[in-house]
């Protein structure tokens, strides 16, 4: 099916317009138009090939928000008309010991990527949310609440379950002091979800000028990374960190923050290997666990717990022209807090 997009078509070009074909519906496809998709820092990453391996030209965009204009003949979850989510992944093998388990972005042969990925049959590319429609099987399609403001709920099928998984996976909630750093696309989540947890939540930030941001999401401090008195003020008192940096840097400065037992749990993926000093490993027990978006009942759990607590991001609305502007300004940390496409300008 003929698709308008904006495509990389190599590492260093700006995105361009693009059409393409989408594959034609299988019985267990539904096909989507897309109104909204989120702009993730890991687009940027892999349409710039910052991670090696990306495939072009790439359509990049795995935080879409839509609705069903078509579905196949064994579809039963979705109807014609429905809202619906598509997030970072969009198959998996069904049948290893971690699908069958329910963690299908754990899948032991690799869960396929919404693009910049081959689909199970290991020849064709898959394709993201900058476009006006797209085809997928109907067990990795969300539901999603009308009642929200969708334009604001698409950063949630990446930026959400991703800070939401690890967060539940640590048991956040009242009595545990939390850190999230980084205030970006994924850390002003990770804010809202902790505090709605019930935990105590501090936003560590190299930018001090989003003190008040942070505050106002419900964070109860603020460190400035950048001020080493500060954060030597602070060394031993944090039970979890969650690091939602998209650059490099040294994870031996946060993890001195950490309590007995505390664990850091990495979400952002720089590009270099960070460094680790050990003696901020053994010293309070420390640990350092990662943790890669969140599986599909999870991503629905998270969705439905948004609906009812009224939960979305903090968004700036873009037409699909100004998608290479966004990612400079998104490198320069000038975003509050996710850019969204609106699609109806493709
Ligand atoms: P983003 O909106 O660009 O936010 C990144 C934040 O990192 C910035 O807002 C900034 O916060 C902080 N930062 C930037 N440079 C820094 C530096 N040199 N030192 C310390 N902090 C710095 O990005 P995002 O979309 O939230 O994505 C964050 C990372 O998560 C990316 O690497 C992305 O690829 C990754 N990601 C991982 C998963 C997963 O499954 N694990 C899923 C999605 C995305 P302050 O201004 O507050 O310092
Ligand atoms: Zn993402």
């Amino acid at each position: 099916m003929n698709t308008r997009a904006y495509a990389a078509m190599d590492a260093a070009s700006p995105l361009v317009p693009y059409q393409f074909d989408r594959r034609e519906l299988r019985s267990d496809d539904v096909q989507i138009e897309i109104l909204y998709c989120g702009v993730c820092h890991s687009d940027l990453h892999q349409a710039r090939n910052e991670w090696g391996g990306s495939m072009y030209p790439m359509v990049p965009g795995h935080e879409i928000i839509g609705r069903v204009t078509k579905t196949g003949a064994a579809v039963t979850k979705f109807k014609i008309g429905d809202t619906v989510g598509v997030g970072v992944i969009v198959d998996s093998c069904s049948h290893c010991k971690n699908c069958k388990a329910g963690y299908e972005q754990y899948c032991e042969e690799g869960a396929t990527g919404t693009y910049n990925a081959l689909e199970r049959d290991g020849v064709t590319v898959t394709q993201g949310g900058y476009a006006s429609q797209i085809v997928t099987k109907e067990s990795f399609v969300l539901r999603v609440s009308d009642n929200l403001d969708l334009k604001a709920v698409a950063p949630l099928l990446c930026a959400g379950i991703t800070t939401w998984s690890p967060l539940r996976f640590a048991q956040v909630g009242p009595g545990k002091k939390v850190g999230i750093i980084g205030l970006g696309g994924l850390g002003h989540m990770g804010v809202k979800f902790a505090v709605s947890l019930g935990a105590d939540v501090t936003v560590i930030s190299t930018s001090q000028s989003k003190e008040a941001d942070a505050r106002k999401l419900g964070a109860t401090g603020f460190l400035n990374s950048r001020d080493k008195e500060q954060m030597k003020a602070h060394a031993g008192t944090f039970d979890v960190l969650l690091d939602c940096v998209s650059a490099n840097h040294d994870y031996t400065w946060y993890l001195n923050l950490l309590a007995l037992n505390g664990r850091m749990m990495v979400v952002g993926l720089p590009t270099e290997a960070p460094k680790v000093q050990p003696f901020s490993l053994i010293n309070n027990r420390r640990s350092i666990t990662g943790s890669m978006i969140g599986s599909i009942q999870e991503t629905q759990e998270m969705l439905d717990y948004c609906a009812k607590h009224n939960i979305v991001s903090d968004i700036e609305l873009i037409p699909i022209q100004q998608i290479n502007e966004a990612y400079e300004r998104m490198l320069k940390g000038d975003v509050r807090y996710r850019f969204v496409i609106d699609l109806s300008t493709l």
